[in-house]
């Protein structure tokens, strides 16, 4: 086993639980066995690291700081993904997704994996470095329109007529160690889904998925010398997509055709409580015979404006700038039966927000759910001045009493620069707001302590008080 020796004083942040080693820390490569503090026979030559390999990680000097994924291409060299010396076969692999899928299923955190589709594993949150398995959980599009016609459509309508849902499965492969073993994670996956009973109460297994889809289609690809690539590599996923229920609303998705469409599931709890200021008696809204106005920016496929117009918004109008997450918030907005209600707007939300103003829109409730405009650090401020934009329109575009619903993704912004970028925006436009709630992600995409990057999402609800 090859050894990763960390510089003099690299060690603390992988000792406070961050599992990357970045290629600037390392000091050198040794090969063989430990030879403990002073130099024995394995501290001999310098060797090169393999990509996709594993290795251990010391300190200079030489404590032991866990096990490793590598690869010499990346800027991050090394990927802990266990504290000891565990290896990386397929009992490996089903221990720990078996672990992630207990973690979800525990008492308090509320998942019904036989109905609710959710992130199984996130990474390197759930000491898989790199793995990203989502499962979604309902039934094939084309089959429920050809036997249930009512709408809105609910769970147990789809289930009284097509039985038990079924689950599909998407995966992404992120970085070189995760690529090089997929057949292995695929079996252990497939394994534990339907063999183990897990803690759910009478333990019945998940069952195996109908298909698995590969959607290693990130950017973080590249940096390891990866092609994105996505297709099908189980089974197969329904023609026309899929519908899942999320807080009982369907929703659809579709993983593999030319209109392709995925569904956010971190959003889940934040969509429903962003949908409480879209029932009459907004404030904003009282005495207001039109009824709640919803602006729902960067809409993907209606998640926000969906809920909102089922909690009961007169109009909602979702803005995005890709045609098929619009085509999908149509269908969307068919199956929960509030066709009438929303408009869908293909537009770049910066435009539609500079025009809108100008025109003097109103609105009662406004979303913002942009994608990370800061993917790096470095690309931060740029990033906070696209953020901060849009904030600042979005709050001149509120009635006295209205709410913003602000959020970002990006793991690069944290939550201090957040609430002051929407500071900012609110001194800018000479609003005082209060804030409601601010809200991170659901368990399913588990924050790790110590592990920053992984408390990615954040979600402040603020009232505009005028
Ligand atoms: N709110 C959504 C998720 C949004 S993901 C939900 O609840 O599911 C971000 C979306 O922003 C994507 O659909 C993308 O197409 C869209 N997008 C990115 N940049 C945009 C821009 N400048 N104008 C409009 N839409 C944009």
């Amino acid at each position: 086993m090859k050894r990763i020796i960390l510089k003099h004083g690299e060690e603390g942040r992988i000792r406070t639980g961050h599992p990357w080693v970045y290629d600037n820390e390392l000091a050198k490569i040794l090969d063989g066995f430990a030879g403990g503090k002073n130099s024995g026979p394995g501290d001999s030559p310098s060797v090169d690291l393999l990509p996709g390999e594993v290795a251990d990680v010391e300190s200079s000097r030489k404590e032991y700081l866990g096990r490793a994924l590598v690869n010499p291409n990346s800027k991050i060299i090394a990927r802990i993904y266990s504290p000891s010396k565990e290896g990386l076969d397929k009992g490996f692999f089903k221990r720990r997704i078996r672990e992630a899928v207990n973690r979800r299923t525990l008492a308090g955190s509320n998942f019904d994996l036989h109905r609710e589709s959710a992130r199984l594993v996130f990474a390197e949150a759930d000491f898989l470095p790199g793995l990203i398995i989502d499962r979604f959980v309902g039934w094939p599009l084309k089959e429920l329109e050809s036997v249930v016609s009512l709408r809105p459509l609910t769970f147990d309508l789809a289930e009284a007529a097509l039985g038990p849902p079924r689950s599909w499965i998407a995966v992404q492969f992120l970085v070189y160690g995760m690529d090089s073993r997929r057949e292995e994670i695929l079996a252990a996956l497939e394994e534990v889904l339907e063999q183990d009973g897990f803690i759910i109460p009478g333990g019945i297994p998940l069952g195996k998925p109908a298909g698995i889809v590969e959607k290693s289609a990130a950017k973080v690809r590249e940096l390891e010398g990866l092609p994105l690539q996505e297709g099908l590599v189980r089974g197969d996923f329904p023609a026309g997509g899929m519908v899942i229920f999320e807080n009982g609303l369907p929703f659809m998705l579709n993983l593999i055709d030319g209109q392709k469409t995925g569904h956010f599931l971190d959003q889940r709890d934040n969509r429903l409580r962003a949908a409480a200021f879209a029932a009459a008696g907004n404030g904003s809204a009282s005495g207001n015979s039109g009824g709640v106005r919803v602006l729902d920016a960067f809409s993907y496929t209606g998640g926000f404006g969906i809920h909102a117009a089922r909690a009961g918004a007169a109009s909602v109008t979702c803005v995005d700038a890709s045609a098929p997450a619009l085509e999908t918030v149509r269908i969307n907005a068919a199956l929960n039966g509030v066709g009438d209600r929303i408009t869908p707007v293909e537009a770049d939300v910066f435009e539609y927000l500079r025009t809108a103003e100008r025109q003097k829109e109103q609105f009662d409730l406004i979303i913002l759910d942009p994608p990370a405009f800061a993917k790096t650090r470095s690309a931060l401020e740029g990033a906070l001045r696209g953020y901060k934009e849009i904030n600042l329109r979005a709050i001149n575009m509120l009635k006295p009493g209205g709410v913003l619903v602000s959020c970002s993704c990006s793991h690069a912004l944290d939550e201090i620069r957040f609430r002051y970028m929407i500071t900012e925006a609110a001194a800018d436009a000479g609003k005082r707001l209060i804030m409601l709630d601010f809200r991170r992600q659901p368990m399913d995409h588990p924050a790790l302590v110590g592990y920053e990057e992984s408390l990615y999402l954040k979600c402040g609800i603020y009232r505009v008080v005028g």
